[in-house]
């Protein structure tokens, strides 16, 4: 999809109309038309769900790619709703500022926000949405309104960890953090260990303090066989941060290890690189495990023994710190307690392997995970047909969501991350 530039390449669906905005009038004008004309809405911001919820056969696509500005004031930054993590970082790295973002650049700020926004800063700033100040939402009838603690309350609420759902969030009031260079990079271990290193690593951020927050997972080696990661960010002094990194190491007999000091910026670039947006097709699945325990580590290694296709990963998002310490019913966000967040990414290039197969794995390792997971799942991962795991991914928050809901998009215009089938 060319022109609309999807991550996802197995993305099928063709808009009728693609209206690029560049302001509120023009958000609202697009509006106006998808209504009048019955054309099914959808927003596109940095184009990286894999679910492809940035179009809609037939419909009408609001473009936010003309709204990235990104100003800095102080503490804060003022963010375009089509602006991506790396345009944010980009501008406030002059500053000495970063903020609470994803790992990859090109995933858009409102996307990540509005889903709950798993990052490097988790255990230090919490969620992404743990650091949205406020939004400017055009509602579905075309009214403008602010979003904050001080404003329409509710609506704030439900937009940090809700979704897309209740209107289009043209700028975002971000807090940023004073962490310009953080000390990371990759470990990479043998496959053959990894049922030790997983296991130990489980153990080991278990324990470990705010400032490290790691990513985990297996990907594959240039000869397209197994290898297993460790992505830690130390948002700390480096000297501090050198003693974990070092424990992390010793987990195994590392084959390379390129932790170093680094600006906020750069394990972002790289997180594109490795999830390019080039063609190929992609199928996600999620799970949410409460611990990394041996049979955990073991279920893992059976799955990414079983995959298809070099180009299939498990990544694993350590969720601690700070992003706990909220308390779970003062943001729609549905899961406080410390987990391990768990991407299924089956990829493949068009025409290579046998792409049932491919997709099958995605559901057969999220079947292995489901008996030892946590209910439900990170609604940002989940796609509408996943309903068991959609129906418990708001925790204690569901209900409410619903009457939020109710009064701003009572009509369903907004079609985003899955609600459950009750709302
Ligand atoms: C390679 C890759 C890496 C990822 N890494 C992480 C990660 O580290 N942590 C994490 O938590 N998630 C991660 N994700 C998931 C990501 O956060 C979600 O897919 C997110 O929805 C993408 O937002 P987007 O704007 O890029 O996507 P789009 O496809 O443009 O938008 C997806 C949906 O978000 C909503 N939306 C986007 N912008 C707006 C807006 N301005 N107003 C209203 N609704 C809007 C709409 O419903 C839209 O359909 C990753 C995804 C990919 C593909």
């Amino acid at each position: 999809m060319e022109e609309l530039d999807i991550w996802n390449g197995a993305v099928s669906a063709r808009p009728a109309v693609v209206r690029r905005c560049h302001d509120i009038d023009e958000v609202r004008d697009a509006l106006r038309q998808a209504a009048a004309e019955g054309l099914p809405l959808a927003v596109r911001g940095g184009g990286h769900d894999w679910a492809g919820r940035a179009v809609r056969q037939d419909g009408l696509v609001i473009d936010l790619r003309g709204l990235r500005t990104v100003l800095i004031d102080g503490d804060v930054a003022r963010v375009g709703g089509g602006a991506t993590a790396a345009d944010l970082i980009a501008a406030a790295a002059p500053a000495g500022k970063s903020a609470a973002t994803g790992t990859v650049g090109g995933v858009g700020m409102a996307g990540l926000t509005l889903g709950g926004g798993y990052g490097p800063l988790c255990g230090i700033a919490g969620l992404a949405a743990d650091n949205l100040l406020s939004a400017e939402v055009v509602l579905a009838d075309g009214t403008v309104v602010t979003a904050s603690d001080g404003s329409r309350p509710e609506l704030f609420w439900a937009l940090r960890g809700g979704g897309g759902n209740f209107g289009v969030v043209t700028s975002m009031v971000i807090r940023l953090q004073p962490i310009p260079l953080v000390y990371g990079g990759t470990i990479l271990f043998p496959f053959t260990q990894a049922p030790d290193v997983l296991a130990g690593f489980g153990e080991l951020v278990a324990s470990a303090s705010d400032e490290l927050t790691a990513q985990t997972g297996v990907i594959s080696a240039p000869d397209g066989t197994p290898v297993l990661f460790v992505k830690p960010t130390w948002s700390s002094t480096p000297d501090e941060g050198a003693h974990w990194i070092k424990r992390i190491e010793d987990l195994g007999e590392p084959i390379m290890s390129s932790v170093t000091t680094m600006d906020y910026g750069e394990p972002l670039r790289r997180g594109d690189e490795a999830f390019a947006r080039d063609g190929r097709h992609y199928a996600c699945r999620t799970r949410n495990l409460a611990a990394l325990t041996p049979d955990v580590a073991q279920a893992l290694v059976t799955a990414a023994t079983a995959r298809t296709s070099p180009l299939s990963a498990l990544s694993l998002h350590h969720f601690h710190g700070a992003a706990t310490r909220v308390p779970v019913t003062s943001t729609a966000f549905g899961l406080r307690r410390e987990h391990f967040m768990v991407e299924i990414l089956a990829s493949w290039r068009p025409g290579e392997g046998d792409e049932a197969a491919h997709r099958r794995w995605a559901d057969t390792t999220a079947d292995l995970l489901e008996p030892l997971a946590l209910p439900g799942g990170y609604p940002n991962m989940l796609a509408g047909e996943h309903r068991d795991q959609t129906a418990h991914a708001y925790g204690p928050n569901a209900e409410r969501l619903a009457a939020v809901k109710k009064e701003f998009d009572p009509d369903g215009v907004f079609v985003a991350t899955p609600l459950p089938d009750r709302l």
